[in-house]
């Protein structure tokens, strides 16, 4: 089964799952979150260097 890497808890998530699917606002790499992540607004760091939120 496809799935992408979550940058916030760096669990797999299948791709059946919602999440959400954005560019780093710096690099412009994809970055993925899952549903979780997003809803309780965890931090992630980008390959760059960028952390998010
Ligand atoms: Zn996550
Ligand atoms: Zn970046």
């Amino acid at each position: 089964m496809k799935t992408v890497e979550c940058k916030s808890c760096k669990q797999e998530i299948p791709l059946i799952d919602p999440y959400v699917q954005f560019k780093c606002p710096d690099c412009g790499e994809l970055i993925a979150r899952c549903e979780k992540c997003r809803t309780f607004g965890h931090d992630y760091t980008c390959e760059c260097g960028f952390e998010g939120p």
